[in-house]
Parts: structure tokens; sequence; C-alpha cells
């Protein structure tokens, strides 16, 4: 055999070894059902422990659940194979069922939250199949933040946001108004408004691809931006069955369909059960409806200058030397959903008061030098 030969064949030896090698985390803990593995001794044992605590309850609220003996790694990056690199890389963690196995992401900002979508995968038992692949994952969030109710408000406002901003954008109305006190101008000033808020990338998406994505699966390429579209739209169609249904009365359409054959539930019958139609202007009502005083904070606590701008944006110009925090003391901004729902004080919420308060300064500063 020629050297050269020989150094292909070698070189095809170690991406033989290489393509099943996966690294597990080093630290273990281990139970009867759930073999948790994580870099760190503490991280593994919390999250077992989580296992073993939502693992019944999951089965006591889903019909046709029942969780297999599990792995769970919890990695820097979410990886099922590092040869070739097999992974979401925009995803807090995936299930994948020929391993039986969890992958979640170290820095997920709410692992158990993400665990729990993870094992609603793992426990879903075959008549669940009929369910759109999008729609599976509005079931795995509901189920999760019904679970980890402290996780719901968050979740919510996330993926309704998202959903909004694939329709065109989320509209709100706001109101801002700073007393004469503190006016640069001595008079009080006031502004009544209706915004629409809209993502970074512009990118409408319809919602009757939510019945055909896969947006959860890792063959499935979709911008970042469409997919968490299509994921807000599967929490919004999911929650509003389950509001009206329960999960008895999902899990019947689900098994119906089955029953006379059918692969796939018609989409007609969500549609009708969540009392959506396919006209996107009912999907956007839908939302608004959705986006109670809690999401919205929580949409203001992660993006603060969202609708910070706009306020700094009114307070200017500033008054020389003016008095930050007797300025933001004396004004009021509240937002709302839909004109008659209860409204939300967004100064009341630190992150936004910091935000505007940071930006306030930097201008102050600028003027001054
Ligand atoms: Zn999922």
């Amino acid at each position: 055999m020629s050297p050269i030969r020989l150094r292909a064949c070698l070189l095809l030896v170690c991406l033989a070894v290489l393509s099943a090698c996966q690294s597990a985390p080093r630290a273990r803990v281990q139970s009867a059902r759930f073999d948790v593995r994580a870099g760190e001794r503490a991280v593994a044992e919390k999250i077992s422990r989580a296992c073993e605590e939502l693992a019944p309850r999951l089965v006591e609220l889903v019909p046709d659940t029942e969780l297999p003996e599990l792995s769970v790694w919890i990695q820097e990056l979410p990886t099922l194979y590092e040869f070739p690199l097999t992974t979401l890389p925009e995803a807090d963690g995936f299930y994948a069922p020929d391993h039986r196995r969890i992958h979640l992401r170290q820095s997920a900002p709410d692992l158990e939250r993400t665990l729990a979508h993870e094992m609603v995968h793992a426990a879903l038992g075959p008549s669940w199949s009929s369910l759109p692949g999008t729609i599976e994952e509005g079931l795995c969030d509901a189920v999760s933040v019904e679970l980890l109710p402290q996780s719901r408000a968050r979740v919510r406002a996330g993926r309704y946001c998202a959903a909004a901003f694939g329709l065109g954008g989320l509209r709100l109305s706001l109101h801002i108004r700073t007393d004469a006190l503190v006016s640069p101008d001595g008079l009080t000033r006031e502004l009544e408004a209706r915004v629409r808020l809209e993502g970074e990338r512009r990118e409408s998406v319809d919602p009757m691809s939510v019945f055909e994505a896969q947006a959860g699966s890792a063959s499935t390429k979709l911008s970042v931006s469409r997919k968490k579209a299509l994921y807000g739209y599967a929490d919004l169609i999911v929650d509003r069955i389950l509001e009206r249904r329960g999960y008895a009365g999902l899990h019947r359409i689900a098994t119906t369909a089955r029953q006379q054959g059918r692969t796939q539930i018609p989409r007609q019958w969500l549609l009708d059960a969540a009392e959506l139609t396919r006209d996107p202007e009912s999907w956007q009502q839908a939302l608004l409806e959705g986006l109670g005083p809690q999401e919205l904070e929580e949409l203001v606590r992660m993006q603060p200058m969202l609708l910070g701008d706009m306020l700094v944006e009114f307070l200017l110009p500033l008054p020389q030397g003016a008095d930050l925090d007797a300025l933001l003391a004396g004004t009021s901004m509240t937002i709302c959903a839909q004109p008659e729902a209860a409204s939300i004080n967004l100064l009341a919420i630190p992150e936004f008061r910091h935000s505007v308060r940071a930006r306030l300064a930097r201008l102050q500063d600028k003027a001054d030098s």
C-alpha cells in the first residue's frame, strides 16, 4: 500500500472513532430512573432532584404520558455528537429520543423550566403522535410552566412577543406624563399614543405555517426570528385550547384524529378548539388578550429600552443640571395591551427605571462635557 493510501485509511479509522465520540460531563448522579451528568456535582444533584420532583406531577397532569429511564446531560453547548457536531446552537436544550437523553445548556436562564419542557417530549405516549410537530412544542411549554408556575409570565411574555413580531409588531397603548414641577418648561407634558414594537429583523410569518413547520427539529432550517414566531404561535394556540378544554380535551382531539386513521390532526380542528381563524388578525387579537399585566412587566424587564428610548425622547431636552431622580419621580409612563385592560407603571419596574436613568445620565454627561 502506498504511503498516501495508508494515511487516507488511517484518517478514515480516526473519523470512525471520532464519529462515536460523545464527551459525557464528569460529575454523575444516578437514581432508579435518571442518570444525570454535569460539569459540577452540585448542578447534577440539583437537576437530579428536579427530575424526581417533576416526573410524577407531569405524568399525573397529562394523559398518556410515561417517563422512560432517562439520562440528562448538562453541557456548555448542548451537543449530541462532537463529530459530526450535532447541536441546536440557539436552543437551551433538546431531547434525543434514540438515546433517551435530554441535553441542557448549562447557562440556560431557567434550567429547570427547560428540563421540564424536554421531559414532556420524552414522556408523551403514542396517542399524541397526531399533534403537529411545532404544536407539540406549545404543549411542552404549557406543561412546563404549569409545573413551574413562577416561570409562566416570563415564558409567555417572550413567546407571545416573538409571535407578535411575526404578525407585524406588538401594538400597545401608552401614556406618559411629566408633572409641571419637574418639567423643563414648567408645564405638565402628556403623551397618549398607540405604539407598535417590532423585532430586530422584520420578518412576517403566516400563523398557518405553525401546522406545517417542525420548528423544534434540528434538521429544520429556519431563521431564528421565524422559529421564535412559530414557537409563539404554538404556545398561543395550545394555551387557548387548554383554557377551553383542558389537557383531556386536547388529548381527545389527538386520539380522535388517530382513530380516524389520520397521521396529523386537521388544522381546522385545532383552530376551532382555540377559537382562532386563518385570519392573522384573530391571532393578533388573541395575543393581546393573553398579554396581561404580569406578562407586560416581564417583557419590559427583558428589554427595558424597547420602550425606554421613547421615554428618554419625551424627556429631552434636559434642563441644565436637572435632578434626574426628581424628574423620574415626577414622571409616569403606563402601558397596556388593550385600551380597557389594566395598565402597568413602567417606572415602578427597577430594570426599566435603571436603564432610563443611565441613558439620561449619559446624555447629561455628554451635554456637560
Ligand atoms: Zn421542544
